[in-house]
């Protein structure tokens, strides 16, 4: 079949950034932007393509329709012609609280209910009498949360006592309620909680009221015994907490805990869906497992009357399995998944569809990747481009790059210093191209000669969260440990969680969004401004505060904010430049001062790398030169943080960090959003803070940051079940001849 080569025009674009970019995008093939970051490859791909898409599918609606959907305004362009529909596959967490789970987004979880309703022994209903979103289906304990308010018992009992001992610790009970349970003649009153049976246990704990003598001297009185648990439970849980007295309820509270719901043991579903089987397993059980596993058990089941079912179904988890998620269990809430797993789950979605001509887009797919698993997403694009569609990519990874039809390399740097398309092309060109990324292709960074020797040890001990297999392993102060492994295989599970619990004094940097406040940008943010006003005041000599967008000085129209918001009733708020300051920010009166001639807005436009020029007071200049360091010199000190990205938000954290001392420092994946170029930068600042005095751990697949470590700990040796132990520790170089890792592998 002959297609006519189609393109996208795009010509004079000059969103943030972009000096009227111009380009020429063949359509139905793999497109992959290239650039550091701040150099406009967002601005091109999100803020003008995909904006545009958005915009075009929505002029179609109806304006009664059109008043229910988020306006997207005309991006900034001469021209943009023959767009296709957009789907944005991007690194957004999949919100949608614990009801989203990855069955339900990748819509493999209906199919599952239907193949029950089907074949399932006994007949229950139809397939929502499998859902635990439907009230057919879902567990009325717990209203399809699986989980439960509840008490603990751990508050309740002491294991390592017998009863004579004291065993019975629950708070609010009176000296002779304790007894009750010495003298009930239950149990061996000698013998430690920890070597009761199940039965003896579930007696003490669980038992409903129960009638009994009991002796008190040479008596006889009638009483009623009943389990410790079910005891708090009867009194604080299954009573509305609400009409607890005050100081009941702060006795209680300690007590409480979220935990499995009792009823459906945390798998939502109604005890008549929980008595469904095919092939002895209950539909809980099969979405428990891990997809990899779930695919076996599904082809073994053999029934003429569900094969078409049975077929969407393989199809469907074939999916995840292609695209390096094997590991993943269908009933795993999203709100779990990391940015990088998010993204390819939904990115499942859409292979599981039949959409033809459409613009995929995404937003560095091989975020979390170990090298190991890049080759099946690029399967994956490679697919959807064959469907006949076109695949937009922003990307820093090499192995990714190879695949493009075409590549757009951005530059020459970032902000005001990019926003030019400075190579287009196939792959073997950009090698050549004296760009920044045609230039650090070719280089590779060698592996360190000497390590740093730790200055004692950090303990992770018997740590067993998710997929841990018991891991008990020793992180080294004072040196930089990158904890590799590919994905699944517990990297998270042992620093994330293992070890913050057991070392809650360390920092974590990560890329959640710094400043929830829309005044903050990256001048508050690190102190700056505070320097810069006085700097100002004194000058001037006035008031320090006029200069601060916060207060008395800002401009009385917009509040300081620059913009104002115009409310439309349910509409998102249309966003104008203020028309009182023009987006200044400040009364005019404060625009009359000036330091070194420039006035408070002149400076809080200033990028980084220009204010760096002009400032000489040394913290401002140590602070800029911290922020210059993690590669954010792009920013201006005015950029409000809400539209920074993960990345460097991440970047600025770590610039705020970097004058300590003696601290850990925990970081999940601090390369992604960069350039090859930038991650000297990053190293270089890893390098600096352990220089320092301090402990850096990173969770981190880029093989610069792997070579430059002084301590490697490498999970696996797979992702879930296959994973969760420790395959190997030591130095880089004692990692080249570790031959069982898939780490070293790559490595060499
Ligand atoms: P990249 O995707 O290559 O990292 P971007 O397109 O996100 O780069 O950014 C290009 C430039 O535009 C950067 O200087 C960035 O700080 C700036 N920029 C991006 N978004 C905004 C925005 N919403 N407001 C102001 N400046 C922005
Ligand atoms: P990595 O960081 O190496 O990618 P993780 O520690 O995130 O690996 O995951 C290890 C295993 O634990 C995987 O099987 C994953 O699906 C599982 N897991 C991780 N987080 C959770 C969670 N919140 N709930 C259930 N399982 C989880
Ligand atoms: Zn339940
Ligand atoms: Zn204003």
């Amino acid at each position: 079949m002959t297609m006519s080569q189609e393109y996208i025009e795009i010509r004079g674009a000059r969103e943030n950034n972009l000096q009227e970019v111009s380009l020429r995008l063949p359509k139905r093939k793999i497109i992959i932007f290239t650039g550091v970051s701040g150099s406009g490859k967002s601005s091109v791909v999100f803020d003008t393509i995909a904006q545009e898409a958005q915009r075009l599918l929505f002029e179609n609606f109806s304006m009664f329709i059109r008043n229910f959907l988020p306006r997207y305004p005309l991006p900034d362009t001469d021209a943009i012609e023959n767009l296709s529909m957009a789907v944005i596959v991007d690194q957004k967490r999949l919100g949608g609280g614990s009801h989203s789970t990855v069955g339900t987004v990748t819509d493999i979880a209906p199919v599952l209910r239907l193949l029950f309703s089907r074949i399932g022994t006994p007949h229950v209903g139809y397939a929502n009498a499998f859902s635990f979103n439907d009230p057919q289906g879902m567990c009325l304990e717990c209203n399809g949360l699986g989980r439960k308010i509840g008490i603990d018992p751990k508050a309740l009992v002491d294991m390592t006592r017998s009863l004579n001992e004291g065993a019975v610790i629950a708070p609010g009970l009176a000296g002779w309620e304790r007894d009750l349970y010495i003298r009930s003649g239950l149990f061996d009153n000698d013998k430690q909680l920890a070597d009761y049976t199940p039965e003896e246990m579930d007696l003490l704990l669980n038992s409903e009221p129960r009638k009994y003598k009991l002796a008190i001297g040479n008596k006889e009185m009638n009483a009623t015994y009943e389990g410790l648990l079910f005891k708090f439970n009867r009194k604080f849980i299954t009573r509305d907490i609400q009409t607890l007295s005050e100081r009941t309820r702060q006795q209680v509270e300690p007590l409480l805990r979220l935990g499995p719901c009792p009823l459906c043991k945390g798998t939502r579903l109604n005890q008549a869906a929980l008595s469904c089987k095919i092939n002895g397993h209950t539909i809980a059980e099969l979405s428990a497992m891990e997809v990899g596993e779930l695919v076996g058990v599904i082809q073994t089941i053999e029934e003429p009357a569900a094969t078409p079912v049975i077929r969407t179904l393989t199809e469907r988890l074939q999916h995840l399995v292609d695209i390096g998620l094997e590991y993943l269990s269908l009933d795993r809430p999203t709100d779990t998944l990391s940015g990088g797993e998010s993204q390819r789950v939904k990115m499942v979605k859409h292979l599981n569809g039949s959409l033809v001509d459409v613009m995929y887009i995404f937003d560095e797919p091989s975020v979390g990747l170990h090298p190991r698993d890049v080759h099946r997403l690029n399967e994956q694009l490679e697919n959807l481009r064959d469907k006949g569609n076109t695949v937009i990519v922003v990307e820093h990874d090499p192995d990714v790059m190879k695949i493009a039809d075409y590549l757009v390399d951005m530059g020459p740097r970032a902000g005001s210093e990019g926003g030019q398309v400075v190579y287009e092309g196939d792959f073997a060109g950009l090698l050549k191209a004296d760009t920044l990324t045609g230039n650090h292709l070719q280089f590779q960074r060698p592996i360190k000669e000497t390590f740093r020797q730790s200055r004692g040890t950090l303990p992770i001990i018997h740590a067993r969260a998710n997929n841990l297999k018991d891991v008990s392993v020793d992180i080294p102060a004072g040196v930089l440990t990158v904890v590799t492994g590919v994905a699944g295989s517990g990297k998270s599970s042992l620093i994330n969680e293992a070890f913050l619990r057991q070392h809650p004094e360390a920092v974590v940097i990560d890329q959640s969004p710094v400043g929830i406040s829309s005044r903050s940008n990256p001048a508050t943010y690190t102190g700056i401004m505070d320097d810069v006003r006085k700097a100002f005041a004194a000058v001037n000599r006035v008031d320090a505060g006029l200069f601060s967008f916060n207060s008395k000085g800002a401009c009385s129209n917009c509040k300081g904010l620059g913009v104002t918001y115009n409310d439309l009733g349910f509409l998102e708020g249309v966003k104008l430049p203020c028309e009182v300051c023009g987006g200044k920010r400040f009364k005019d009166e404060v625009l009359g001062y000036t330091f070194h001639g420039k006035t408070i807005t002149d400076i809080l436009s200033m990028t980084i790398q220009q204010a760096l020029a002009f400032f000489t007071i040394k913290d401002v200049q140590s602070k800029l030169q911290a922020m210059s360091d993690v590669g954010l010199d792009y920013l201006t000190l005015g950029q409000p943080l809400s539209t920074l990205s993960g990345g460097e938000c991440q970047r600025l954290k770590l610039a705020s960090e970097l004058h300590k001392q003696g601290s850990i420092y925990v970081m999940d994946e601090p390369t992604t959003g960069l350039h090859l170029s930038d991650i000297g930068h990053l190293l270089t600042i890893m390098n600096r803070l352990v220089d320092g005095g301090n402990t850096v751990i990173v969770i981190e697949h880029h093989l610069d940051v792997i070579r430059n470590a002084d301590w490697i700990i490498d999970m696996g040796p797979e992702g879930g079940n296959k994973g969760g132990s420790v395959i190997f520790e030591g130095t880089p170089q004692e990692l080249l001849n570790a031959t069982h890792s898939l780490t070293s592998h790559y490595l060499r």
